[in-house]
C-alpha cells in the first residue's frame, strides 16, 4: 500500500500526507489493507465488513459508529411525479450514516487511519457536516478536535459540532477561508486534518465503497447515471471508483448549486481547469464550497466526469426546494438542500433532454434535514394554530379543510 499522486503518477510512502511532494497534485491510497473481517458484529455492520479493502492495517485502530451500508430504495412515487418518466429512481439514503450524511464514511477511515500513524489530535475544516462527524467520531475516540466552518453555518449543524465537546472556531467569510485555517493549524499543533475535501486520501478511499454498495443493492447491473451533490467531488470519486471494481461504470452527474457551481461552470465553457467561484450563494450549504486555493480539487472532480461520459448540471436555490418538499412529501425523506439536490438535477436533465425516460438512474441523498430545519421552515406548510382543543367539531372542520387543500 502507498499513495500516489492522480496528476503525475509519484510513490509516496503511506503517512499522514495531504498533497504530490512533486506537483502538488491529488493523492490516492494504491492498495488496499487485505485485513480480515472484523470479529466484531457491531463493525460488520459497518463499512469495515469490507475493512480488507481500506487503508486500516490493524483493527484495534477502528473508529465506527455504524457508518456505510446505508438504505438503497426505489423511489415510485417521485417517479409518477416527474412528467414522461418512465425509469427507475433508487435513493442512496446517506442521511441514515451515524452523525446524519454521508461524511461520516470519510471520517471512520480518515480518523481511524490518523491514530494508526500517532496522530493525538484532530483538525477538520467543514462547511458543517465534515466538522459535526469529526466532532463525533473524536468524541468516540476520545482524542480532540478543532473544527473550522464559516460563520454562516446552519445553526443545526454549529449545534451538532458544539454538542460533542469540539473546539469550534467561527470565521467570517466563505469555506475556503476555513480550509485555510484549519491547514494551519494542523500544522501548527501536529494533528491530523480530516477536511474533507480531497486532501486526506484515506478519508476519501473509503467511498469507494459507496459505488460498491450501489451495485451490490442493484444485483451487479450498473445504473445509467449517479447523481451526486458535489463540492470538490470526493464523493463522484468514490462512486466512480467503487463501479469500477464491481466492473462496472455509469454516468457521473456532478450537482452544483446555481450560486456557487465552479465545476459546471468549467464543464459547459468546454475548459480543461476549474477556476475559483467569487462569491457563493446559495441554501446549499453543503456544496458552497468556492474552491479557492485548491481549484485543482475541482480540475481532477471534472476530468472524472467527462472521463465517465456524465456531466456537471447546476441547479437554482428554488428548484432545490422542491426537490426537498418531492422527497419529504413523496418518499418521506428529510433531506437538507444539499442533499435533495440531486432530484433538482434529475427534473431538470429530464426536461432539457440530458437524461432518457427510461433511465436507470441513483441519486445520493447526502445530508439529513434535521441539520437545516430552516431550510423548511420558509416553505408553505398544512400548519394551523388550534385555539380550543376541547371544540371536536371545529377542529375537525379544520382538519377535513387541511385535508382537502391540494399543494
Ligand atoms: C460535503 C457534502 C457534499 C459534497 O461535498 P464535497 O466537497 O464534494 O465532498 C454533498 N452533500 C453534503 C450534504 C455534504 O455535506
Ligand atoms: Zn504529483
Amino acid at each position: 500500500m502507498h499513495l500516489r499522486c492522480v496528476d503525475c503518477g509519484e510513490r509516496h510512502p503511506p503517512a499522514l500526507l495531504y498533497a504530490c511532494a512533486r506537483c502538488g497534485g491529488v493523492l490516492e491510497v494504491a492498495g488496499e489493507s487485505g485485513l480480515a473481517a472484523p470479529a466484531d458484529p457491531s463493525l460488520r455492520d459497518s463499512m469495515w465488513r469490507d475493512a480488507a479493502r481500506l487503508g486500516v492495517l490493524e483493527a484495534r485502530h477502528i473508529v465506527s459508529m455504524g457508518e456505510g451500508q446505508t438504505p438503497m430504495r426505489r423511489a415510485p412515487r417521485l417517479e409518477a411525479a416527474l412528467p414522461g418518466f418512465r425509469g427507475e429512481i433508487w435513493l442512496k439514503d446517506e442521511t441514515r450514516n451515524p452523525s446524519g450524511s454521508f461524511k461520516d464514511r470519510l471520517v471512520s477511515a480518515g480518523l481511524s487511519k490518523a491514530l494508526e500513524l500517532g496522530a493525538r489530535g484532530v483538525v477538520c475544516a467543514s462547511s458543517g457536516n465534515a466538522g459535526a462527524s469529526t466532532a463525533a467520531y473524536a468524541a468516540r475516540a476520545g482524542v480532540p478536535a478543532v473544527i473550522v466552518v464559516p460563520a454562516h453555518t446552519p445553526a443545526g449543524k454549529v449545534t451538532q459540532i458544539a454538542a460533542h465537546g469540539a473546539v469550534l472556531l467561527l470565521v467570517e467569510g466563505h469555506y475556503s477561508r476555513s480550509y485555510d485555517l484549519a491547514r494551519g493549524l494542523a500544522e501548527r499543533h501536529g494533528f491530523a486534518n480530516l477536511t474533507t475535501t480531497f486532501l486526506n486520501p484515506w478519508a476519501v478511499d473509503a467511498l469507494k465503497l459507496a459505488g460498491l454498495e450501489i451495485m451490490e443493492r442493484l444485483g451487479g447491473v450498473a445504473p445509467d447515471a449517479v447523481l451526486v451533490p458535489t463540492g470538490s467531488g470526493p464523493l463522484v470519486k468514490g462512486v466512480a471508483q467503487g463501479l469500477g471494481l464491481a466492473g462496472a461504470a455509469a454516468r457521473l452527474v456532478a450537482v452544483q448549486a446555481a450560486g456557487c457551481a465552479p465545476i459546471v461552470r468549467a464543464f459547459e465553457a468546454g475548459e480543461a481547469a476549474v477556476t475559483a467561484w467569487d462569491m457563493p450563494r446559495t441554501i446549499a450549504s453543503g456544496i458552497s464550497d468556492p474552491l479557492i486555493g485548491y481549484e485543482r480539487d475541482g480540475t481532477y472532480t471534472l476530468r472524472l466526469v467527462r472521463n465517465s461520459g456524465g456531466l456537471a448540471v447546476a441547479v437554482e436555490d428554488d428548484a432545490l426546494r422542491r426537490a426537498m418538499r418531492d422527497l419529504a412529501r413523496l418518499e418521506g425523506v428529510y433531506a437538507e438542500p444539499t442533499g435533495a439536490s440531486p432530484v433538482a438535477a434529475l427534473r431538470q436533465m429530464l426536461a432539457a433532454g440530458q437524461l432518457a425516460p427510461e433511465a436507470r438512474v441513483v441519486c445520493m441523498i447526502t445530508g439529513h434535514g434535521f441539520k437545516d430545519g430552516a431550510a423548511f421552515a420558509e416553505m408553505p406548510a398544512r400548519t394551523h394554530r388550534v385555539a380550543d382543543p376541547e371544540d371536536l367539531a371545529a377542529v375537525a372542520r379544520l382538519c377535513d379543510h387541511a385535508l382537502a387543500e391540494k399543494d
